[in-house]
């Protein structure tokens, strides 16, 4: 037993379908402080995570883009990556699930539970896209609800009633892939048998309950689960399938779901054949008391951390997880974020606009170890960064470094009097559970505790006003001793600020001369006396305002907020740019789109019943649109490629939820479509015969 615990602490896999967003960040960023303080500790922690890389959803988007799943992941891989070390998550290896060592535990994982007996195989109806000629999960069914028959529900549950339900009760179903119609066919699916580890199961949560490492919320959910009964886990899909090919079993895919989590051991075990410890793998892997693994999860995916995982790893003979720790889902100004008021916010685009530091810090100081949902609120953050960080921390080595360059050299008195001595040990005893409070993940009473000692600290440099003592040649002992204790402090503080804000403290570990930076919260136990340090350099700008509502703007969905220059007409582009030679001059450099955000297009067939040339306007016809319900009034830009009487009667379609443009001659209450380039055009887009004024285009 000479060796310490070896801890290997994980975050959820980010999918690698989308950019990393703020939601992401607040786990990363909790578990990057988690891991952080530990080290500053003493103990040894690795920290690993991957881009869960497997699924239809990554399948299908790839299809779309037209290039390899391989080819997509590989992009999204190195997005994600950089975006999180932007944020300086400081993971020892982020790897991705479509990996060699991955397939192989799966492998292994799977081969284990099949020849203990828990895994079945039978029969499963379910809905297939013959066009596509695929079997069609939940999310890609949608449907009327069979509840309260709103149309366009997906095959899971109903966003208007709220309703839940199978796939096969929607009315009228289709495919959203395809649009054909499904139908239900039969097929093999594999399972885990979960109720082959119940035993197992309970003891482990017993275990936990004793040991802690599930908070209460996560124990009382468990139970629960429990009460219902645990139910078999289809785990197989069948080809065409991006993912793992089950063993023996040709056509059939592991779920996604299932390499998921083993993901995280097999980026451990990649890492450790990385240092060329590959033995150390198989050590840890092993139950036993000499390691631990530790979970960040958020608190929508606690049935797979806590129930399927365990389960595979028990069939398995593997270590199960020392700790889940579970948090809520950050919200934006008390509200789910939205694309549309822009506080649906990429990393990347944060990173864009602020410093990383601020964003780590507000989280800090609204994270604790419960799963509440984190607020981000703007102006909160705002104010507490400038106020916290910038007004009280930063100021308090700002006040009095330039006194020590100016009247001793750079150089920190060699000894400290009482009773600044005995007020820096007490500093010292008052930040000592910050350590522990961080390893609760009770950040938000970890930095209540710093602020408090800021405050006191700062108290200190006001009642002595060093600006009023160094105008006086005959109290440079004082100054010194003042400007002294306060930058040890300022250096104290630091230390313990280091797991949340590393960036900033690695240029004030610079600024302190700091050999080596701060490895342990005990390296600042002492003042650093007699040291020279090196002058003062701004650490921490204050939050711009400015720069927050150009995140937002920048954040803002650009269907929501049509450009100007699109709303009032047609989508009739400058003819300016010829083609290339040889290029089919199609528009390539639309950004990919998901299938909901198209959806949110409101398309619908109208029928122009009026159409007028607008006489002040060069390009425009004023058209009214029939939608079968109401009448809209539009301006369109077609003027000089129709006649308006020759466009009475016509069937063609508009974009019925844009926003109401006011322009000059009247409000404009839609757009028409219609196709040009510099070939020609605008060309009104018609529906084929049959088509009826307000049926929706999708
Ligand atoms: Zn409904």
């Amino acid at each position: 037993m000479s060796d310490p615990p070896r801890t290997l602490v994980t975050c959820a896999l980010p999918y690698a379908n989308g950019p990393i967003h703020l939601g992401h960040m607040v786990e990363h960023i909790q578990g990057d402080i988690f891991v952080r303080a530990a080290r500053m500790q003493g103990e040894r922690v690795d920290f690993v995570c991957a881009d869960d890389s497997h699924g239809t959803p990554i399948m299908l988007r790839a299809e779309r883009e037209g290039i390899t799943p391989e080819q997509l992941i590989e992009r999204i891989w190195h997005e994600h990556r950089a975006d999180l070390a932007g944020f300086g998550i400081a993971y020892d290896h982020y790897s991705t699930t479509n990996s060699d060592a991955n397939r192989e535990l799966t492998h292994r994982i799977w081969r284990a539970l099949v020849a203990r007996g828990a895994t079945d195989a039978r029969g499963v109806r379910q809905f297939y896209d013959a066009a596509k000629g695929m079997f069609l999960p939940d999310r890609y069914i949608k449907g009327e609800c069979p509840n309260c028959g709103a149309a366009d529900q997906y095959g899971d549950s109903c966003e208007a009633c709220g309703a839940t339900y199978s796939p096969t009760d929607l009315k009228n179903p289709r495919s959203v892939i395809s649009g054909a119609a499904p139908e239900l066919r039969e097929s093999i699916h594999h399972f885990v048998r979960l109720g082959a580890f119940e035993g197992e199961l309970r003891a482990w949560l017993d275990e936990r309950r004793a040991a802690g490492g599930l908070q209460p919320e996560v124990l009382n959910k468990l139970a629960e689960w429990f009460g219902e009964g645990l139910r078999d886990w289809d785990v197989s899909r069948d080809a065409p399938y991006f993912g793992f090919e089950i063993p023996d079993a040709p056509g059939k895919y592991f779920y996604v779901w299932v390499d998921a989590p083993i993901g995280y051991l097999a980026a451990f075990r990649e890492l450790c054949e990385r240092r060329g410890e590959p033995e150390a793998f198989e050590r840890f892997a092993r139950p036993g008391p000499h390691a631990r693994m530790v979970h960040f999860i958020g608190k929508d995916i606690i049935y797979f951390h806590t129930l399927f995982w365990p389960a595979m790893l028990m069939g398995a003979g593997l270590r199960t997880p020392d700790a889940v720790h579970v948090h809520g889902f950050l919200t934006v100004g008390g509200e789910k974020m939205s694309k549309s008021r822009g506080t649906f916010v990429n990393a990347r685009t944060y990173l864009a606009h602020l410093d990383p530091d601020y964003l780590r810090y507000y989280l800090a100081t609204m994270l604790g170890p419960t799963l509440v949902d984190v607020d981000l609120d703007l102006k909160a953050f705002e104010e507490r960064v400038n106020s916290h960080l910038v007004g009280k921390f930063v100021n308090l080595a700002s006040r009095c470094a330039g006194f020590i360059h100016r009247h001793f050299d750079g150089r920190l008195a060699e000894s400290l009097p009482e009773p600044e001595s005995a007020a820096y040990a007490e500093a010292v005893d008052r930040l000592r559970p910050v350590r522990d409070l961080y390893a609760a993940r009770d950040y938000a009473q970890a930095m209540r505790r710093i602020v408090e000692v800021t405050d006191r600290a700062n108290e200190y440099v006001a009642a002595k006003a060093p600006w009023a003592i160094a105008k006086d040649e005959a109290r440079r002992t004082e100054l010194h001793v003042v400007c002294t204790q306060a930058i040890a402090l300022f250096r104290l503080l630091a230390c313990h600020l280091k797991p949340v804000i590393p960036a900033t403290i690695a240029r004030t570990e610079a600024f302190l001369a700091e050999p080596g930076g701060f490895a342990r919260f005990d390296a600042t136990d002492a003042p650093p006396l007699g040291r020279r340090i090196a002058p003062f350099e701004a650490l921490m700008t204050r939050v711009d305002p400015k720069a927050i509502a150009a995140m937002i703007e920048a954040s803002k969905d650009s269907l929501a907020a049509p450009p100007a220059a699109a709303a009032p007409a047609t989508a009739t582009k400058p003819a300016s740019a010829p083609s290339p030679p040889g290029s089919k001059a199609v528009e390539g450099d639309a950004p990919t789109i998901a299938i909901d955000d198209f959806t949110r297009v409101d398309l619908r067939i109208a029928r122009i019943v009026e159409a007028e040339a607008v006489p002040e306007a060069d390009k425009l016809l004023r058209l009214v649109l029939d939608l079968g319900s109401e009448r809209r009034q539009v301006f369109a830009g077609i003027k000089s490629a129709y006649d308006p009487a020759t466009l009475v009667g016509r069937l063609t379609v508009m974009v019925a939820n844009l926003a109401p443009r006011k322009m000059r001659f009247g409000l404009s209450e839609g757009m028409v479509l219609a196709a040009s380039d510099d070939r020609g055009g605008p060309f009104l887009l018609a529906p084929d015969a049959g088509a009826e004024p307000g049926m929706r285009v999708k």
